[in-house]
């Protein structure tokens, strides 16, 4: 068994030297890296979801409904705007409705365009399915200038185009008329990307109300983050049925399985409580950059549940003198920045006491 490797198979030679999404999974008292829900279900909601469950476990010799209608309504319903079980569609996570958009608008000799700093899984499921990426740099307060976008795009004619909103890692919400002008130059597909769509402040839009009059858009939600489920994996998306209708092709039969359509129908109905507590990370999420912009560190601002902040000369070193104090954050984005997910009050005092601590208490 020795000596043989990963670079002794045959893999795929586009595939070769390529490094898989890798999150450090480290066991910490306060875990601040991956903007999970720092809330867990409550009592009631954890009962209703094994109760679901056991619902569904006398079912489970049949395959799930290969459609998860129910779920596509429920998730229809919870979007709002005029939306039918037609024009979503669910998979497990967003990670997986992006490769299902990948598969079906990109491949071989097809490109997609992205505006960096952004998601790192955008590029990795771009080069997974083959397709070309193009990256674009975003200006320096982290916005998508729309007149630089769209002439990139007339340019470069991709296939798929992605717009992060509100952008990770950088919490970046992109205006409608952005969203608008790349919808109107891209020759294929826009996907923007709005995991953290719950979290935005007020009076942040969505580009749901852009779909009527954009057939080509596509917007991405998944409930791994204001809904609490990251463990439960269910992403989702809504779009022209005719977007839906394509995406059947690529998908695997049965790929969302009963247990997962029962438990996110279970969460959706615990919609209220859930958004409860992403009303409180939201305030929390506020006093955080308060906080830091009168501690002197720069910020990026933030519609998400995590805050860019920096910059730092060596942030490696500001990284781990948190992390051995207990406090995990990320080490992305731009090289002098550092991403903090936004968790409870207690996890929150821990990372400011941790950090003014590693700082020498900053503020020049
Ligand atoms: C966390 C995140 C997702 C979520 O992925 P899931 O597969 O649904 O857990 C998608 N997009 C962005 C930008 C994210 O940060």
């Amino acid at each position: 068994m020795s000596e043989f490797g990963l670079e002794d198979l045959p893999v795929r030679d586009d595939l070769r030297g390529r490094t898989p999404y890798g999150a450090p999974q480290l066991d910490v008292p306060v875990a601040l890296n991956t903007n999970e829900n720092p809330y867990a279900p409550s009592p009631r909601l954890a009962e209703a979801l094994a109760r679901a469950v056991a619902d569904v476990a006398i079912g489970l010799n049949r395959y799930p409904d290969r459609d998860a209608t129910r779920l596509r309504a429920a998730l229809a319903g919870y979007l709002g705007h005029g939306l039918g079980a037609d024009q979503v569609w669910a998979a497990n996570g967003s990670n997986e409705v992006l490769q299902q958009i990948l598969q079906v608008f990109g491949g071989p000799g097809r490109t997609a365009m992205g505006f960096e700093p952004s998601y790192s899984m955008h590029p990795i499921i771009t080069g997974v399915t083959n397709t070309g990426w193009t990256a674009l740099p975003r200006a320096h307060d982290f916005a998508v200038d729309a007149e630089a976008a769209v002439a990139a795009i007339t340019a470069n004619r991709p296939d798929i185009v992605f717009l992060t909103s509100p952008n990770n890692p950088t919490g970046t919400a992109l205006p409608l008329e952005v969203i608008e002008a790349v919808a109107h130059a891209a020759p294929g597909v826009v996907v923007v990307d709005e995991a953290y769509a719950e979290f935005r402040r007020e009076g942040t839009p969505s580009a749901l109300s852009l779909l009527p009059a954009h057939p080509r858009l596509i917007v991405s939600r998944t409930m791994s983050k204001a809904f609490a489920m990251a463990g439960a994996r269910l992403g989702y998306l809504a779009a022209h049925p005719a977007v839906v209708d394509a995406l059947q092709l690529v998908r695997l039969p049965y790929h969302l399985s009963a247990v997962s359509q029962a438990v996110a129908g279970t969460a959706l109905e615990f919609a209220d409580e859930l958004l409860g507590a992403v009303k409180q990370l939201r305030e929390e999420r506020d006093d955080l950059v308060e906080w830091l912009r009168g501690h002197g560190f720069t910020i990026a601002d933030s519609d998400a549940n995590f805050v860019l902040f920096g910059e730092f000369d060596d942030r490696r070193a500001v990284w781990q003198g948190l992390l051995d104090r207990g406090v995990l954050i990320r080490e992305t984005g731009p090289p002098q920045w550092l991403r903090v997910t936004v968790g409870t009050p207690e996890e929150m005092s821990a990372f400011r006491e941790a950090l003014l601590d590693v700082t020498g208490g900053r503020r020049r």
